[in-house]
C-alpha cells in the first residue's frame, strides 16, 4: 500500500502506463512506419518490453550504459541517439557492442567524428551504421539542412566504405517551447517536412536510400498519424508528466508517474509546509514555466491523484516547500508529486514502485550511469 512505502518514492501507475504505450504504438503501426521508441525517459527493460507490447523491438538510448543493459536483455536493433564522442573509449565500446546486436546505429554531425569512425574501422575491420544528425530549428546538435556543406558530409558517408549510411535523423525539442496544441503542430510539420527535403537533395545526388527518422513526444502525440517519415522515436509518452499535460501533448490522466512524500513540517501560521521530497528526489525542472512563471516544482495530489490548492515554491536538496491556498496539511500528511518533467525524476530513482489502484504490484530498477 502506498501508506507503507518509504519516501520519497517514485510511482509508477501501470494501467496508464500500458494504455501510453498501446496509443502510440497502435498510431505508428497504423501510420504504416516503423516505430523505435526511445527508452531514456525510463532505462528500465521491463518498460522496454510494454513499450513493444512484450518484444525486444527496435528502440532509442541516450547513453551507451542504456544500450549494454537493454542488449543483454534481448534488445537487438538500437539507435544511439546522442552524437558519439570520438573518443577511443566510445569508439571501442560502441563497436564491442555492435558486434553483440543485429545492429548499432551512431549518430553524427561532423567530418571530425566520420573520420574518426572511418580510422577506427579501418584498423579494425568493422563498420559502423551510422545517421547524419540534422537540426530542423532546435539548434541543440544537427547540421543545418540548408548548407550544402551538410550534403557534402552526407554524401561522403555514403559513399564511405568504412560506415553504412542509415540515414537523417532529426529531433524536435523545440516543441517544447510550444504553449499550445497548434504550435506543437506546426513544429511537427517543420520536423517532418525538413528531412523530406533534405532526403530530396540527397537523391539529386544519386543517394536514393536514406530512412527519415523524426520524433519528440509533442510532436508525436499531437498528430494524428504519422507522414512525411519512416520510423518515429518519441519516449516521455510512456509517462508524460505536469509540462506535457500543461502545452497539449496529454490530459493530467494520462500521466502514469508521481513522487509520493510525506509532510515533515507544517506551520499554518505562515500558510506553508514541507516535504521530503526536494531537488534530489523531484529534479529542478521549471516545467511549463513558459507558460505560467508561477507554476512551482511539480502538481501537488492528495493519495487519490486529487490536484490540491498547494504549490511547491522552492526545493533544496531534501526539502520541498509548499505554499497552501488554504488548509495546511499537518506533518504525516503523504501527498504524491505529479513532477514537471519525468525523465529526470524517473533518474533520481534507483527503483520504480509499480502500482496498481494505489496497490505496488511490483519493483523494477532502471539503468543508471552512462
Ligand atoms: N530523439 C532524440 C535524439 C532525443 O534527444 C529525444 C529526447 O530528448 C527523443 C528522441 C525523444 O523525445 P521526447 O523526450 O520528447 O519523447
Amino acid at each position: 500500500m502506498l501508506t507503507d512505502l518509504s519516501t520519497p518514492s517514485f510511482l509508477v501507475d501501470r494501467p496508464t502506463l500500458n494504455r501510453n504505450c498501446a496509443r502510440m504504438r497502435d498510431k505508428a503501426q497504423a501510420s504504416g512506419v516503423a516505430f523505435r521508441p526511445h527508452v531514456k525517459t525510463h532505462k528500465s527493460v521491463e518498460i522496454g518490453r510494454i513499450q513493444h507490447a512484450g518484444s525486444t523491438g527496435p528502440i532509442t538510448v541516450s547513453t551507451l550504459a542504456e544500450a549494454e543493459v537493454f542488449a543483454k536483455d534481448g534488445f537487438r536493433d538500437i539507435t544511439y541517439a546522442v552524437p558519439l564522442a570520438p573518443s577511443r573509449e566510445k569508439l571501442e565500446r560502441a563497436a564491442t557492442l555492435a558486434a553483440r546486436v543485429e545492429r548499432l546505429s551512431v549518430l553524427i554531425d561532423s567530418d571530425t567524428t566520420l573520420r574518426a569512425l572511418e580510422e577506427y574501422a579501418g584498423s579494425h575491420g568493422n563498420v559502423f551504421d551510422v545517421f547524419l544528425k540534422v537540426d530542423c530549428g532546435y539548434h541543440r546538435a544537427g547540421v543545418d539542412p540548408e548548407s550544402p556543406d551538410s550534403v557534402q558530409l552526407a554524401l561522403r558517408m555514403a559513399r564511405s566504405e568504412r560506415v553504412r549510411f542509415q540515414g537523417l535523423l532529426t529531433h524536435a525539442g523545440h516543441s517544447y517551447n510550444a504553449r499550445d496544441i497548434e504550435e506543437v503542430r506546426r513544429v511537427a510539420a517543420e520536423e517532418a517536412g525538413c528531412l523530406s527535403r533534405f532526403r530530396a537533395l540527397l537523391s539529386s545526388e544519386g543517394i536514393d536510400e536514406a530512412r527519415r527518422s523524426i520524433g519528440s513526444t509533442p510532436t508525436a502525440s499531437v498528430v494524428d498519424r504519422f507522414s512525411d517519415c519512416d520510423e518515429v522515436r518519441p519516449g516521455n509518452y510512456v509517462f508524460y508528466d505536469a509540462f506535457q499535460a500543461t502545452i497539449g501533448s496529454c490530459a493530467l490522466e494520462d500521466v502514469a508517474v508521481s513522487v509520493l512524500a510525506t509532510v515533515i513540517g507544517s506551520y499554518p501560521e505562515r500558510g506553508e509546509a514541507i516535504i521530503d521530497a526536494g531537488a534530489l528526489a523531484l529534479s529542478k525542472d521549471l516545467g511549463p514555466h513558459h507558460v505560467d512563471s508561477g507554476f512551482g516544482y511539480g502538481i501537488v495530489c492528495d493519495l487519490d491523484l486529487q490536484r490540491l490548492p498547494i504549490r511547491i515554491a522552492a526545493l533544496s536538496q531534501e526539502h520541498g516547500k509548499l505554499i497552501a491556498d488554504a488548509h495546511v496539511p499537518p506533518v504525516g500528511t503523504r501527498l504524491r508529486i505529479i513532477p514537471n518533467h519525468s525523465c529526470l525524476t524517473a533518474a533520481m530513482f534507483d527503483r520504480y514502485a509499480i502500482v496498481e489502484r494505489k496497490k505496488v504490484v511490483d519493483e523494477w530498477r532502471p539503468v543508471r550511469g552512462w
